[in-house]
């Protein structure tokens, strides 16, 4: 049983020493030299005096980076993964919450440090990086006193929340998840994952870990190629990538601008994604180019460790049907409760509740936050027995799958009528010429607001898809046409965003 991921690592650095594990396009580190850059770096931070305490990193999307990650765990720490791109009044925010005594960035950005004014010591990446002999005296010692509940990283929610809450992990919920996706996807050394995901985001964790515990490679995939993503596929076929973990809307990116119209990729097999309810339109474009591979709608928020429910695409969806979230992934459970904290009546639509190792710690140094979302399960007073609370919405449909309905803030009430917004965009998505769209609900004046990207105005055809499909009281009341939705900084529609700018309009 492992109770550390270092585990992982050390094990494939046996296994596989000279292989790949991680590419970034500037650097390619095999097994061996990429854990003893970790090691460096954990030898380094140990003598500082670092110890069970958050490390920030202001990261690049590199190699080097996730030494430092690797780093932090070797020195019993937990690593704060910051996007050094992000405006700078949110990287105080985010520190503000940490306060962490270490700091690493890289030394072009060391001008970064001044706008911070925050009282951590800098430590340079390249100085952590240098070599030095190892103090494996020191590194024992802390990996003597390791437990399995110790975290290994802490990651924001994205914007789509609001307020960012530090997401406090687990070792042991980041083995759980990589023991659970290779038994149930049948991961192996053999797989090369095309990593698209900002290393803030869990998605990405899984493309990390499982690289790792499989003893897999990684490939960065350079962030322009999700801009102009011509060369995406040749740059997929020349890394003989197997393997997409990508958000749903990177996926869409794809699609949207056609970007395998001249080369397709060759070698992927497994296709998975998650964030955002996946168009079917979209995967009707990836399953005509690549109809053999397995494609996974994956679902799961950030504090459940990446996702607790699978559904591997196993029958045709016509254009306005919703994809299902399937099936909890074995050690975990998915409880449908309603609104008395009871379990739902088959069919009928509940909270989305998750019980297993893959609970996160809760929310970093905000207890009344965690006590709300990370409760006791609502069923028994027995014993100590926590449930995350989602606050998405579902049901199982007539093939026992789960399905995905609605955030519980996106049900609205209007006029009597329970109407879930996400219900509204499937049928608009489903409509030829439109992107993606988002709804959003005008309480006050009881109207229905749809925001929609699409290259000319589709209103008259929006409508009359709608008069087909839904009843009168779900049609929306103003339609605005968008070039492009505006995105959060994990490529989700902004909906916050779209709320703001509709209320500012409208005053
Ligand atoms: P995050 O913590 O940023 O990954 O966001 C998690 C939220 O994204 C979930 O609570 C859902 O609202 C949504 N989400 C994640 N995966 C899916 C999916 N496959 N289908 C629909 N919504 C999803």
């Amino acid at each position: 049983m492992h109770c550390n991921v270092l585990e992982y690592l050390e094990e494939a650095e046996r296994a596989y020493p000279k292989k790949l594990a991680f590419g970034d396009g500037a650097m390619e580190a095999s097994y061996s030299a990429f854990a003893q850059m970790a090691r460096q770096i954990g030898s380094r931070l140990a003598a500082l005096g670092a110890y069970r305490e958050p490390i920030a990193i202001l990261m690049e999307k590199d190699v080097p980076s996730l030494a430092a990650f690797f780093g932090t765990a070797y020195s019993g720490c937990f690593y704060v993964p910051i996007d050094k791109t992000f405006p700078l009044g949110r990287i105080r925010t985010i520190l503000s919450v940490v306060e962490p005594r270490f700091l690493i960035l890289g030394k072009k950005d060391a001008a970064l440090k001044e706008g911070l004014s925050i009282e951590a010591t800098v430590l340079y990446l390249e100085d952590l990086l240098s070599p030095a002999p190892l103090d494996t005296g020191l590194l024992r010692q802390i990996r003597e006193r390791h437990l399995d509940t110790d975290p290994l990283y802490m990651m924001f929610t994205s914007g789509s929340t609001g307020v960012p809450k530090g997401v406090l992990v687990s070792h042991k919920s980041v083995i759980d998840m990589a023991e659970q996706f290779t038994k149930t996807f049948h991961f192996s050394q053999e797989d090369v994952f095309a990593n698209q995901a900002p290393f803030d985001f869990d998605v990405s964790v899984k493309d990390i870990y499982l690289t790792i515990k499989n003893g897999a490679s990684m490939q960065i995939v350079p962030k322009n190629m999700f801009v102009l993503p011509k060369s995406l596929a040749s740059y997929l076929n020349e890394k003989k990538a197997t393997t997409l973990i990508w958000a749903a809307s990177a996926l869409g990116i794809v699609s949207t601008l056609d970007a395998f119209k001249e080369e397709a990729p060759r070698y992927l097999n497994k296709i998975m994604f998650s964030g955002e309810v996946l168009p079917i339109k979209t995967l009707h474009y990836w399953q005509e180019r690549l109809g053999d591979a397995m494609y996974v709608n994956l679902y799961g928020p950030t504090e459940i460790t990446c996702n607790c429910t699978y559904y591997i695409v196993g029958r045709a969806f016509g254009l306005g049907e919703t994809l299902p979230i399937g099936k909890p992934f074995p050690n975990t459970e998915i409880l449908l409760l309603d609104s008395q904290g009871q379990l739902a009546k088959p069919g009928e639509s509940g909270e989305i509740c998750v019980r297993g190792s893959c609970l996160a710690l809760g929310y970093y140094k905000n207890k009344e936050a965690t006590q709300k979302a990370f409760c006791q399960n609502p069923l028994h007073d027995d014993y100590h027995d926590l449930i995350y609370r989602t606050g998405d919405m579902g049901y199982q449909n007539e093939y026992g799958e789960l399905v995905f309905t609605s955030r519980k803030d996106f049900q609205i009430k209007r006029m009597g009528h329970r109407i879930e917004l996400f219900e509204i965009e499937a049928a608009v998505n489903a409509v030829d010429g439109v992107e993606k769209c988002c709804c959003i609900y005008d309480q006050e004046k009881e109207k229905i607001v749809l925001y929609y990207q699409a290259q000319r105005n589709l209103e008259a055809d929006i409508l009359k898809s709608l008069q087909a499909n839904l009843p009168k009281y779900m049609f929306p009341n103003l339609f605005y046409r968008m070039e492009r939705l505006p995105e959060n900084s994990h490529g989700k529609i902004d909906r916050p965003r779209l709320k703001l700018e509709y209320m500012e309009q409208r005053q």
